[in-house]
């Protein structure tokens, strides 16, 4: 390279000079070309043996260098392009050889940036100090290549969106029949015919033409040839056989003379838009066909609230047909009030339009329009608001329908529902809604009531709380189960506590109603049950009682039977043996005493059964007299004594007496006594195997005697203790069996006390013994009160009585009694006189003053003895009268002494009582 330079090196154009201008001075000639090529756009390179010896400053700002340096002595080829080198080159060795210049080409450098550029080159052949060069002429037409290549695109681009589009672009010839010259090649996509099929046949678009639009469409065309512009729609047979609809506008363009030159067309299949205009216009009759038929109100309000429709049926509505009703205003077809509200939604669904907001979903408003008639009707209206499009409202689009009748069950239901608050109010069971929490939702005024709370203290309740916790379990289950299954209705009664503390019987319904709208909760109907229940426990407890003593009756009928047939047999049995003639006199004697005993037995129990139903009646009535308490004491201890001695010699008996004997007399009934203190001690016999009795009474501070009859027999259990005192129980022990009894005894005691005024209780221990305490009051006599036999007063016992002379009558329906009398009273050689009936006694009547006593029946079948004995005592006040009566009880005597008897004995009757109570006025 080097070597090059000083061999070229000169760079001015001056050398270039000198071959061609020899006439014209070096200097002159290398300052022109200089001026020139320094200031040309073009680049200029001299290139001589392979290497560039010469460069302008246009050259250099082509190739993007400051220095000439950079690039003198380097080939030029270094700057083409790879592709295109091959071709420099040779064009630059054809130039050479030739020494013609070589033609002006296009081609690409690289510069030293990197950056390609396209140059167009021109290279002229010169003689650079006598070495052939080159003289090269280089352009940038990179800009110029940029545009280019953009042209084709756009042109490519062009034709494809015209392609593309769903458009036929076409000219016609404008002439004749306007024949088709030229059709875009969409044609082909569009109708399935080829462009050459339209330019080939003038008549062939026309021949397409749908028979009913072609004679319109044909004449319409032509007269583009006067009018410039036409604008069709027609239908045109594809190539596939199916119609398709076209829209067809075509331009006519004229010379300066008016002439039509040249034309431009327009085809667009339209047959879709076609479709859908049809289908609206099916649609929108159909729905014009609904807002004329339906029952509601269609309406279009612009807004200005100026109606442009209303449906026919706002006649039936309103009264005004659609003609009159699109006259009216939005004020004056409704209620002012309902016109604000409105106008309020109105307004509100314009201003979130205008904010660009979605507006709420459409709620009907309820509003009252005016009718014809001026009457009002509540209606219930609808509107949505119709946009144009740039958003802003057009008309609103409404539906109004009548709901009088809906509000008219409305206000019914409103009224019932209040009926049924009313109800449930004033019903007598409360009603109380909790959440599934257990809280209190709402409670009725009854409930209030029942538990006593006030209606602000009831939100603050816990019902747990408040619950029985014996019944909290079964309440929470029920609970449970009702919240799995909503089906059920349970029942369930339970303690639930009254803000006094009182635990109140309750019984429940629970209904799940959670899922029902307008409740939601857990209703519970109640009711107090406190009294029901208590009732029920009563009548649990009678019922118990009934069958207890059911249980007892049965009991003491097979007791009662064993305790009769026990003394009657022994009684049939020696009866029996007494006929038979082969008994000796000691066997007769014995018998007859079994006989005497066991109907004495038997005797007792009728007695004790007799005293019993007196008792339960109340006949039983106390005889108070003054009595010697402690005379009393000693018959009864004697005649303990013989008993014992006979049953029991090995027991003791000991008596306990309070009283002086001076002063133990008291007013009180001896029969009773006497009888309480019999049983008491019958019992201590009867129960004691060993050791003693004690009996008697001692002083209370309260002026009572407390009496006992105190033993070391088997004892009584606590829980007997509780039943001896019934009628019939007796105690319930192992061994029960061997000790009999009717259980009347102790209940007999206890009854007869409390006539006279006094308890009875026992103290015992089982295996112990037992002591029995009753009381009486301590009344003593006033004075001059004569003491009376506390009963039977033993009597010094006669065995022979000599009445002779003396006249008896002897009053008995009864021929077997009569009979006995009879033995008993002709041993005495008295006169009887019998009388079976009232009859017999009154025919006596006339003959009484030879009568000496009477021994009257108190039971005769035409008569009682009470009456007779009257009736005699008019007619002879004197005469002693003994009454005989079945009725062995102390107050019978009371009746015998006011019917006028002077005495009486009860049946059975005893011989010897007989015959001393006679001798009481036959022998003194
Ligand atoms: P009963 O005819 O059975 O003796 P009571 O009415 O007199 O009837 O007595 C009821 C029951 O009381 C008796 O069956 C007996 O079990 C019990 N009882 C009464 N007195 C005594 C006593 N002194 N010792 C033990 N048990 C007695």
């Amino acid at each position: 390279m080097d070597k090059t330079d000083e061999q070229c090196p000169g760079n001015s154009p001056a050398t270039f000079r000198e071959r061609k201008q020899t006439n014209e001075t070096n200097t002159e000639m290398e300052e022109r070309f200089r001026v020139l090529v320094e200031n040309t756009p073009d680049a200029f390179i001299i290139h001589c043996e392979g290497r560039i010896v010469n460069i302008n400053p246009a050259g250099l700002k082509l190739l993007g260098i400051k220095d000439p340096a950079g690039v003198l002595g380097k080939s030029a080829l270094e700057f083409v392009h790879p592709g295109d080198r091959a071709e420099v080159s040779q064009r630059i060795s054809d130039a050479m050889r030739t020494g013609s210049p070589a033609p002006t080409i296009e081609e690409r450098f690289i510069l030293p940036d990197g950056t390609t550029i396209f140059v167009q080159v021109t290279g002229i052949p010169i003689l650079l100090h006598d070495k052939p060069a080159m003289q090269v002429i280089i352009r940038d037409i990179s800009e110029q290549k940029r545009i280019e290549k953009e042209l084709l695109l756009h042109q490519k681009e062009q034709s494809l969106i015209i392609n593309a589009l769903p458009v036929i672009f076409y000219k016609v010839a404008p002439i004749g029949l306007l024949p088709t010259v030229w059709i875009s090649d969409q044609v082909y996509q569009l109708t399935g015919y080829t462009p050459s099929d339209f330019i080939s046949d003038p008549l062939f678009w026309e021949n397409k033409l749908h028979p009913e639009d072609k004679e319109k469409t044909v004449r319409k065309l032509n007269s583009v040839l006067f009018s410039d512009t036409v604008s069709l729609e027609y239908r045109f047979m594809c190539a596939d056989g199916t119609w398709h609809w076209f829209e067809d506008r075509l331009v006519v363009v004229r010379d300066q003379h008016g002439n039509p030159v040249d034309s431009a067309g327009l085809w667009l299949d339209i047959t879709n838009r076609k479709k859908t205009e049809v289908d609206l216009m099916e649609s929108e009759s159909k729905y014009r066909l609904l807002a004329e038929y339906s029952h509601d109100v269609i309406w279009i309000m612009n807004p200005e609230q100026r109606f442009s429709f209303v449906s026919p049926s706002v006649e039936k509505l309103r009264g005004f047909t659609a003609c009159e009703a699109m006259q009216q205003t939005m004020a004056e077809i409704m209620t002012p009030e309902s016109y604000q509200r409105a106008l309020d939604r109105l307004k509100r669904i314009s201003e979130q339009i205008r904010l660009g907001e979605k507006p709420d979903d459409p709620v009907p408003l309820e509003l009252e329009q005016y009718r014809k008639d001026g009457s009002t009707i509540w209606t219930e209206s609808i509107a949505i608001p119709h946009l144009d499009g740039s958003g802003n409202i057009i008309q609103f689009i409404g539906v109004t329908r009548d709901i009088s009748e809906r509000r008219q069950v409305r206000q019914e239901l409103i009224h019932a529902g209040m009926r049924f608050r009313g109800l449930i109010e004033h019903a007598p069971d409360a009603v109380v809604m909790v959440d599934t929490l257990g809280k209190f939702l709402y409670a009725s005024p009854p409930a209030f009531k029942m538990f006593g709370y006030r209606e602000d203290e009831f939100d603050s309740l816990s019902p747990d709380a408040l619950t029985h916790p014996d019944d909290l379990p079964e309440v929470l289950s029920v609970l449970q189960k009702l919240m799995t299954d909503p089906s059920m209705v349970p029942t369930i009664q339970y303690r639930f506590r009254h803000k006094s503390g009182e635990w109140r019987w309750i019984e429940s319904t629970f209904s799940n109603l959670l899922d029902v709208e307008g409740i939601g909760g857990i209703v519970i109907n109640f009711r107090d049950i406190t009294q029901r229940k208590q009732d029920e426990t009563e009548l649990i407890s009678a019922r118990n009682k009934a069958e207890e003593s059911d249980r007892l009756k049965s009991a003491f009928l097979a007791n009662m039977s064993h305790e009769i047939r026990t003394p009657m047999n022994a009684i049939v049995g020696f009866s029996e043996m007494l006929t038979d003639p082969d008994i000796s006199s000691e066997e007769k004697i014995k018998y007859t005493q079994i006989i005497k005993n066991r109907s004495g037995d038997l005797m007792h129990i009728i007695n004790d059964l007799l005293e019993i139903s007196r008792l339960e009646s109340g006949m039983m009535k106390a005889i108070h007299a003054p009595l010697d308490l402690n005379i009393l004491l000693d018959e009864i201890y004697m005649e303990f004594s013989r008993k014992i001695q006979d049953k029991k010699p090995h027991l003791s008996l000991s008596i306990e007496k309070a009283l002086p004997t001076t002063s133990a007399v008291i007013v009180s009934d001896g029969h009773i006594l006497r009888q309480v203190y019999s049983n008491l001690l019958d019992n201590a016999v009867k129960y004691t195997i060993q050791g003693g009795i004690h009996f008697g009474y001692t002083l209370t501070e309260n002026s009572f005697i407390t009496c006992f009859v105190k033993d070391t027999g088997i004892g009584i259990s606590e829980e007997n203790q509780q039943i001896i005192f019934q009628h019939f129980r007796r105690a319930e022990f192992e061994g029960q069996q061997q000790y009999s009894g009717t259980g009347l005894g102790l209940s007999i005691c206890k009854g007869s006390i409390e006539i006279l005024g006094g308890s009875i209780s026992v103290e015992s221990e089982p295996g112990q013994g037992s002591i029995f305490r009753f009381t009486i009051p301590c009344k003593t006599p006033p004075n001059g009160l004569q003491v009376v036999s506390a009963g039977r007063k033993p009597q010094p016992v006669k065995t022979h009585y000599n009445w002779t002379g003396k006249n008896i009558l002897l009053v008995e329906d009864e021929e077997a009694n009569m009979d006995f009398l009879k033995i008993i009273f002709n041993k005495t050689g008295a006169n009887l006189f019998p009388a079976f009936n009232a009859g017999m006694v009154r025919d006596f009547y006339t003959t009484l003053d030879k009568f000496d006593l009477v021994l009257m029946d108190v039971r005769l079948p035409d008569a009682s003895g009470w009456d007779l004995t009257a009736e005699i005592r008019l007619k002879k006040p004197d005469l002693p009268i003994i009454a005989q009566t079945a009725y062995a009880m102390a107050s019978d005597r009371q009746r015998c002494e006011e019917a006028g008897c002077s005495d009486f004995i009860s049946k059975p009757i005893r011989k010897e009582l007989l015959l001393q109570m006679v001798s009481k006025y036959f022998d003194l």
